[in-house]
């Protein structure tokens, strides 16, 4: 059985052999056995049930949450000559692609879950013959996924409606308790669970706060030839961006899904063809797209999750040549997150919250990168150290700013949590303002207690009780308690503060210079 997929492997896509466990997964769908396949963004995912689609009777049903994603993914299997089609509102022959499913000259039909789970494409699936349904990007159909998408719930009817099909499905991202969800929600055996390993030990992980991001980006540009995609949190952001890094020299565009389709396109076929372009871009970009020699990823801000992290990461360096992650983050961006996630439904929020927490603990962390990273994906034997990140490289000097955060928590507590970080510090510092003397804040008890080498300390303070939810923001930037506040004025945790890596680096280049 699997000599004959190597054959086809050969014969149909042109690869020597299997990577990884493409041969474990593609093996146990040619024998009917269902299955969820983890597997990183680039390790190969479609090619598991392409093959089988080739080999097996009937047609291999896939269901995908994207428009364009399926186009790109038609483009690739018809270029190798396997009979695809998709299934859309954009596709005006959709006649002829039910003729061909019915005729069962097809080996791939693309299908979105909306379509997929209604009455007609029922009918159409009970006049033909399906050998396989393969569910991509199935962390949709999990509430604990980061991208739930409701569709995703109606396929289970269809799926047990041929018993006998297997299923198999597909992602990138998914934690153990999604993965959990995945199986059950999919009808799939927990031994049908297929983990590949999620190290990419040529992308070096940096992360530093933000400072002036621009600058920061355009000095990770000069030191970085080859390719590189900057991740912007918004579309005007992009185009702003992309125009800044212009000055460095190398082409740039800008990408997001707010541009006319043509010039969209144009950009990234201008990038994917590109040695040494720089394109920013919204997290719409990378999706489907196969550049393999992408030698940086940078974000400008925080990504959603730690799964958003190592997707859009995981663009880099796939070709297994190095290439740099790094991420510049700021207190803003947790205070924006925690807000939006007091907006969404409240089921849904001790989730995302735990999302946020794991991506704040990935960015306050004074220790290795990489082991944190694989064992959120369930990696719990991952190397002590990596020594290809930031931390390993370079490991920062922590300090223990306990003291400091207490102080800075009082000043928020007695100005009666209603001021930005600015104001605090200057009630820390004690910095007459006519707003702190007519405030009365000039008598408070906490009025320039901060000094010295403490007050150098009170920005990267405010930026990590925000991010690990000691101190929260209201929309008009007013900072108040998180839940996190009163372990830390009870004495019950501490806070060490990372002295930036970089800034240390430069001291000591200079010192041997
Ligand atoms: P994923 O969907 O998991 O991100 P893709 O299916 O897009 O990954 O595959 C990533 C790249 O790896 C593609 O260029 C694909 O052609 C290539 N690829 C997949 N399987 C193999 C293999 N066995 N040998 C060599 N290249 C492969
Ligand atoms: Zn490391």
């Amino acid at each position: 059985m699997l000599s004959d997929a190597r054959a086809a492997l050969q014969t149909i896509f042109g690869y020597p052999d299997f990577r990884g466990v493409q041969a474990d997964v593609v093996t146990r769908v040619l024998t009917g056995r269902s299955t969820l396949a983890v597997m990183p963004t680039g390790a190969g995912k479609s090619l598991t049930y392409q093959l089988p689609a080739t080999m097996l009777p009937g047609t291999c049903v896939v269901v995908s949450p994207l428009i364009a994603l399926m186009h790109d993914q038609l483009r690739a299997a018809t270029a190798v000559g396997i009979r695809a089609a998709t299934l859309t509102s954009v596709d005006e022959n959709r006649a002829e692609t039910r003729r061909r499913f019915l005729d069962g000259v097809l080996d791939l039909l693309y299908v979105a879950p909306e379509r997929a789970s209604g009455g007609e494409f029922r009918d159409l699936l009970d006049r033909g013959k399906v050998s396989l349904f393969a569910i991509d990007e199935a962390h949709c159909v999990s509430e604990w996924g980061h991208d739930f998408r409701p569709d995703y719930r109606l396929l289970r009817p269809l799926l047990d409606r041929s018993p006998d099909v297997p299923r198999l499905a597909l992602t990138a991202t998914a934690d153990a308790h999604t993965r959990a969800d995945i199986l059950e929600q999919l009808g799939i055996a927990a031994d049908g669970l297929i983990v590949a390993g999620f190290d990419r030990p040529n992308i070096r992980y940096q992360i530093s706060p933000r400072d002036n991001v621009t600058r920061q980006i355009a000095d990770l540009i000069a030191e970085t030839p080859g390719p590189g995609i900057v991740y912007v949190p918004s579309r005007a952001g992009t185009e702003k961006m992309a125009a800044a890094l212009a000055k460095t020299g190398r082409p740039t565009r800008a990408y997001h899904a707010g541009l006319e389709p043509a010039v969209r396109a144009a950009n990234q076929a201008a990038f994917v063809a590109s040695e040494n372009m720089v394109i920013a871009a919204t997290v719409a970009f990378g999706m489907g797209i196969d550049k393999p020699d992408v030698r940086f990823v940078a974000h400008a801000g925080l990504p959603k999750s730690i799964e958003a992290y190592y997707q859009e990461t995981g663009r880099a360096g796939r070709d297994g040549d190095p290439a740099i992650a790094h991420l510049f983050w700021g207190a803003d961006d947790f205070a924006r997150a925690r807000q939006r996630i007091g907006e969404v439904e409240p089921a849904r929020q001790s989730g995302e919250r735990q999302r946020l927490n794991a991506m704040a603990a990935l960015v306050e962390t004074p220790s290795c990168r990489r082991r944190l990273l694989l064992q959120h994906f369930g990696e719990t034997d991952a190397p002590v150290d990596c020594g290809n990140c930031d931390n390993c490289l370079n490991p920062p000097a922590s300090i223990d700013a306990t003291t400091v955060a207490r102080k800075f928590l009082s000043a928020v507590f007695r100005t009666g949590q209603l001021y930005g970080v600015g104001y605090v510090e200057g009630v820390l510092t004690g910095q007459s303002s006519d707003r702190s003397l007519q405030n009365g804040h000039e008598n408070l008890s906490v009025f320039g207690i901060v000094s010295g080498d403490e007050a150098a300390l009170l920005k990267p303070v405010a930026r990590a009780l925000l991010a690990r939810d000691a101190l929260r923001a209201n929309p008009h930037g007013g900072l108040e308690f998180g839940p996190g506040a009163k372990a830390l004025l009870k004495g019950d945790a501490t806070l060490d503060l990372i002295v930036p890596a970089r800034r240390s680096r430069r001291a000591r280049g200079a010192a041997i210079d």
